[in-house]
């Protein structure tokens, strides 16, 4: 498989041929970086894992350069960095069986540039050559550039690829911010407590992105486990762990539909809620 760039590479945990590693995905996570996949789109990692008749394939947009390095990584290089966060995802992959990994190997300014088409040329080719049925993304009200902008290349592929080769579902989910503020029946609610040492494993191999003290592996895991609490009100949890997302599909079905548009919905509906709560008891 051609991708533009030269640092780009697919690893295959299991070691089979490319095309059978991804023919085989039913389940593919695109994300930003080196992490954002184990704990945003782990719903399709536990939906795969163990099972011969479905696999989960990721995508890493960038080359994680520029990610902030405290402690044992305060001396590494920007290039030295970027070879211990590729590391680090495929120790990731493999504990996660994954059917494969895709690195791209782009800049952050790359994939925020919405002139540079190569990202989206690369992520056409992986979803025509792996033609999943759901695809994880960012959340497209999530806080950070580089994540919106992978949704949106995400999106953007997924328009410009026939219909028979687009997935029925696609969802964007919680990374850098959380969806609780969705309307309940906006969500999208995905059921995670099975495995949860598997959970555990899957965000706590990204050493450098935690030693530095931010515990994203403490934080993932607490906000599933407050996701489950505070999603009913009433009765006792159903689950320990959910994963709140939102339902991009509407998007590559109808291209004309605008995609700002599409989420202030969401963002109208969740304001709309708080404003009758408070009229209905004042
Ligand atoms: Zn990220």
């Amino acid at each position: 498989m051609e991708l533009h760039n030269s640092g780009a590479e697919v690893y295959v945990p299991d070691g089979s041929p490319l095309d059978v590693a991804l023919s085989r995905t039913t389940h593919l996570g695109v994300s930003a970086h080196q992490d954002d996949i184990e704990i945003m789109a782990y719903h399709g990692i536990l939906e795969c894992f163990g099972r011969t008749d479905k696999g989960f394939t990721g995508v890493t947009v960038t080359n994680g350069s520029g990610s902030p390095r405290e402690g044992l990584y305060g001396r590494y290089t920007d290039e030295e960095m970027q070879v211990v966060r590729r590391q680090e995802q495929k120790k990731a992959a493999f504990i996660g069986e994954y059917s494969a990994h895709v690195f791209l190997d782009y800049s952050s300014s790359a994939v925020k540039d919405p002139t540079n088409t190569h990202g989206v040329e690369d992520l056409k080719r992986i979803i025509a050559a792996s033609r999943p049925q759901v695809i994880y993304t960012h959340n497209l009200a999530d806080k950070h550039d580089t994540h919106v902008a992978t949704a949106l290349r995400v999106i953007s592929a997924l328009r410009e690829l026939p219909r028979d080769s687009r997935p029925q579902h696609l969802y964007g989910c919680e990374v850098w911010r959380d969806l609780d503020w969705l309307n309940d029946h906006d969500k999208v609610v995905f059921n995670v407590q099975a495995h949860e040492n598997l959970a555990m494993s899957l965000v706590g191999v990204f050493d450098s992105q935690i030693c530095g003290g931010k515990r994203y592996d403490l934080a993932t895991m607490g906000r599933r486990r407050a996701n489950a609490t505070y999603f009913a009100s009433h009765g006792v949890d159903e689950s320990a762990s959910l994963i709140f997302g939102i339902d991009l599909t509407p998007l590559i079905e109808d291209e004309q539909l605008n995609v700002g548009e599409y989420i202030d919905g969401f963002i109208n509906r969740f304001a709309k809620e708080v404003s009758s709560r408070i009229a209905k008891l004042s």
